[in-house]
């Protein structure tokens, strides 16, 4: 089990055929404001792949094109904010989508515990630490702590997509999911153009 750490894209042919974990680090919540630092990927089998951006350096061609790769699933976890930075810095629709967070809350209806530390708990028995989610990364150069950090949060969607799926079938659940995680890339740009804040199904 191995953290890669590239600066400004991957290198050609890094993952096996399949569905690959992603995840970002930005300066902040705001994807106008707060620039993407961090791309991490895994493709299950057991390396983490982090590719770094200095400031402005977005060209990453190989990068964008698996995540562009419309026969790769993206696993996330709140994918809406990770479509959404993607789509603005890369310019890349990154699906389709699975997201663990709408899984979890369409199958764990007993809790409103969805972030992916208690998500994992639950649902693989593993603990992850939180600890440097707050930290700078846009840092030239990153901690081992922080790309330790950053690896953990796409090293164990995989087995975490497992059982959330099977869940999701258990409860009659399967096709009201996969309808959200289509929708994810569009709920990402009405974020983008300024509907962040409002729910548009909302009566008022
Ligand atoms: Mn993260």
């Amino acid at each position: 089990m191995t953290v890669h750490l590239y600066e400004r894209d991957l290198p050609a042919d890094v993952f096996a055929p399949g569905p690959i974990a992603v995840d970002t680090e930005t300066m902040g919540l705001n994807p106008a404001r707060d620039r993407l630092c961090l791309v991490q990927l895994a493709d299950g089998r057991g390396d983490e792949h982090l590719v770094r951006f200095p400031p402005g350096d977005y060209a990453a061609p190989v990068l964008k094109a698996v995540l562009a790769d419309r026969s790769r699933v993206k696993l996330y976890h709140f994918a809406r904010f990770d479509l959404a930075v993607l789509r603005a810095y890369l310019g890349v629709e990154a699906g389709p989508v699975f997201c663990t967070k709408i899984a979890s809350k369409l199958v764990r209806t007993y809790t409103d515990r969805h972030g992916l530390k208690d998500m994992l708990k639950e649902t693989i028995g593993v603990d992850v630490s939180k600890a440097q989610q707050s930290s700078d990364w846009g840092a030239p150069v990153l901690s081992d702590a922080q790309k330790d950090y950053a690896a953990s949060d796409v090293r164990y969607l995989h087995r975490a997509v497992e059982v959330l799926t099977e869940r999701l079938a258990r409860e009659g659940r399967t096709a009201l999911a996969q309808a959200c995680f289509d929708f994810l890339p569009w709920r990402a740009d009405l974020d983008l153009a300024g509907w962040a804040e409002s729910d548009i199904f909302a009566h008022l």
